[in-house]
């Protein structure tokens, strides 16, 4: 990880929301927080957090998923408040201040915006302050929406020319198929060029809508199509949590893959 400068890591609702309970994971988050610490010194982090939706959820129907836009968008303003709670003060445990940037996919795209989300990102990054970042879920329609925090990530990560995106979630690769459904589902070591067609062919969020932490991984790739130089790696954070599994375990295993 030493040789990476600027780093993006990306945190799934599943990684960080306890599916019982509906609340912050807090000793997983501790954990992330002291690995984010102990590299932070000479880097630029960022944070894509998910979640929002999970934690508000149970202020709206504790009982089921929640199907409409609206009742999800407030969620998301109900959850994003405990979510940026929770890494401000775990983060400021570990001496390290946080802002909050919320997202929609239009800033992104509109060139004045999105120059304005880099300038600030760069004045937080001076300051030594660690950006949380998630969709501005709230205000976005369906048509300014990324979707899902996979395609956030990436975009930010292009944003901000980061060198690495590490993905903390439940899944630790790219699949041919949602493993959790099909046995044959293969993981996808190397990719070495991705168009519309491949796309098609690996896509697997059709098949499983509504389990967001499945969704089809290969946004990544056509996003960063002209950017070659952004590292991307998994970490299934189910079994354990943090960095450091990323560190000694991933990077050796997934040297090379990419
Ligand atoms: N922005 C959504 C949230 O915070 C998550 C979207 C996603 O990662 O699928 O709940």
């Amino acid at each position: 990880i030493n040789k990476f400068k600027k780093i993006v890591i990306k945190i799934g609702s599943s990684s960080i929301v306890d599916e019982k309970t509906k609340k912050i994971k807090n000793s997983w988050l501790r954990s992330i927080c002291d690995d984010i610490q102990s590299i932070h010194s000479n880097k630029e982090i960022i944070i894509v957090c998910s979640g929002a939706i999970a934690l508000g959820t149970k202020f709206i129907n504790n009982k089921k998923p929640i199907r409409r836009l609206e009742d999800k968008q407030a969620a998301a303003a109900i959850g994003q408040i405990e979510l940026a709670k929770g890494w401000q003060n775990t983060l400021k445990k570990n001496k390290i201040q946080t802002a909050q940037i919320l997202l929609t996919l239009d800033d992104s795209e509109v060139r004045r915006r999105y120059l304005n989300v880099r300038k600030t990102i760069n004045a937080l990054h001076k300051k030594g302050i660690i950006p949380i970042i998630n969709e501005n879920d709230s205000v976005a329609t369906e048509e300014i929406r990324f979707g899902d925090n996979d395609r956030l990530a990436a975009r930010v990560a292009q944003m901000i020319d980061a060198d690495l995106l590490i993905l903390l979630s439940d899944v630790d690769g790219l699949y041919s198929k949602n493993p959790d459904n099909y046995k044959n589902a293969v993981k996808i070591k190397k990719v070495f060029k991705v168009d519309r067609s491949h796309k098609a062919k690996f896509h697997f969020f059709e098949v499983d809508r509504d389990h967001k932490a499945k969704k089809d991984h290969l946004w990544f790739y056509v996003e960063r199509d002209h950017k070659a130089d952004i590292k991307i790696f998994w970490v299934d954070t189910s079994h354990k949590a943090d960095l450091e599994v990323f560190e000694v375990d991933r990077v050796h295993k997934a040297k090379g893959s990419f």
